[in-house]
């Protein structure tokens, strides 16, 4: 398939290269001429404007930073034709930037109201996730469209889920971001008053990985050095997934908490200890490191 990717970050270009690789015709595009050079050297075709990476192509992936760049690059400006308008009528439409559910919403109107298919497919599984085709897609929009994505997406990923309509891939991103972020705060606590009464690191994690306790944030992003070798604990707290990220991310789910009204105490909680975390040297840190934080505040 003849494929546009726009967005050549560090998600973006390793995306497009599998993409390549799994044989498809694929045309990238940065802002940043940066981006675009490291794209070459690494083999991926790049041009100059979008709209020429889009002319002609059936497919056209995003992978921004923002809501507002999704939709500004989707709707253009007085001087340039946004994408929706450079490509072919039908083209399909996948932007997978984790962006809050109502520009996702927005961004689906904008490509329905323009003739264009669209998808929503916010992804997990970070740069590593990214580089080895591993990611885990969560999709939203309508069966059809969905199905024209399906095989695109698996060249980049290991699972794609369909979670509904319009939105509802950012829609399940946000909730389950909103649950890691206490998980790791409330594993993180347990680790200190376990430390604090006796408690040695491994017997700890043995009993909770085994028991009601258990969850990923103890059994793969466990935050003592130790019992997981390969969490970020061991290699101080070197990301893995940044604080930074996962403050973007918790601004996302208090405005999806907004937009519906929910009672959401705890998931807010940690959105303001992870907006305070992400604040000093934490935003550069795994999000596991959080348990400094704690540590650091306890009498
Ligand atoms: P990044 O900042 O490295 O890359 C984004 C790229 O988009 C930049 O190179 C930027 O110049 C480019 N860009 C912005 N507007 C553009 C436009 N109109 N046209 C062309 N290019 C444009 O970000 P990233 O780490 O690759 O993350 C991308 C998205 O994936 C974000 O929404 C992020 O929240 C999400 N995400 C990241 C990770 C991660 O571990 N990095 C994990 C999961 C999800």
């Amino acid at each position: 398939m003849r494929i546009a990717f726009l967005g050549l970050g560090h998600m973006g270009l390793p995306m497009a290269l599998n993409l390549q690789r799994a044989g498809h015709d694929v045309t990238g595009f940065d802002v940043f001429t940066g981006a675009r050079e490291a794209a070459d050297a690494a083999g991926l075709t790049t041009v100059g404007k979008a709209t020429d990476a889009v002319a002609g192509a059936e497919a056209v992936i995003t992978m921004f930073q923002s809501g507002q760049q999704v939709i500004d690059a989707y709707r253009g400006s007085a001087d340039d034709p946004g994408l929706l308008e450079a490509a072919a009528s039908g083209t399909l439409f996948i932007d997978s930037s984790t962006i809050a559910v109502d520009d996702a919403r927005a961004a689906h109107a904008l490509a329905e109201a323009a003739g264009q298919r669209s998808v929503d497919a916010p992804v997990s599984g970070g740069v590593v996730g990214a580089e080895n085709a591993t990611l885990a897609f969560m999709v939203g929009g309508s069966d059809d469209d969905f199905a024209a994505a399906q095989p695109l997406l698996e060249s980049m990923g290991r699972r794609v889920v369909h979670c509904g309509g319009a939105g509802l891939g950012q829609a399940a991103k946000v909730c389950n971001n909103m649950i890691l972020a206490v998980s790791q705060i409330a594993v993180a606590e347990a680790f200190v008053v376990g430390e604090r009464l006796g408690l040695e690191h491994q017997a700890l994690f043995d009993v909770v990985s085994n028991a009601s306790g258990q969850c990923w944030a103890i059994t793969v992003n466990c935050p003592v050095p130790g019992p997981v070798p390969t969490s970020p604990a061991n290699r101080d707290f070197q990301p893995g997934f940044a604080g930074a990220l996962m403050n973007k991310d918790l601004g996302l789910a208090e405005q999806a908490v907004a937009l519906t009204g929910v009672d959401a105490r705890m998931g807010m909680l940690a959105r303001e200890i992870y907006a305070r975390f992400a604040e000093g040297p934490g935003a550069g840190q795994d999000f596991s490191g959080i348990i400094n934080t704690i540590r650091g505040e306890s009498a």
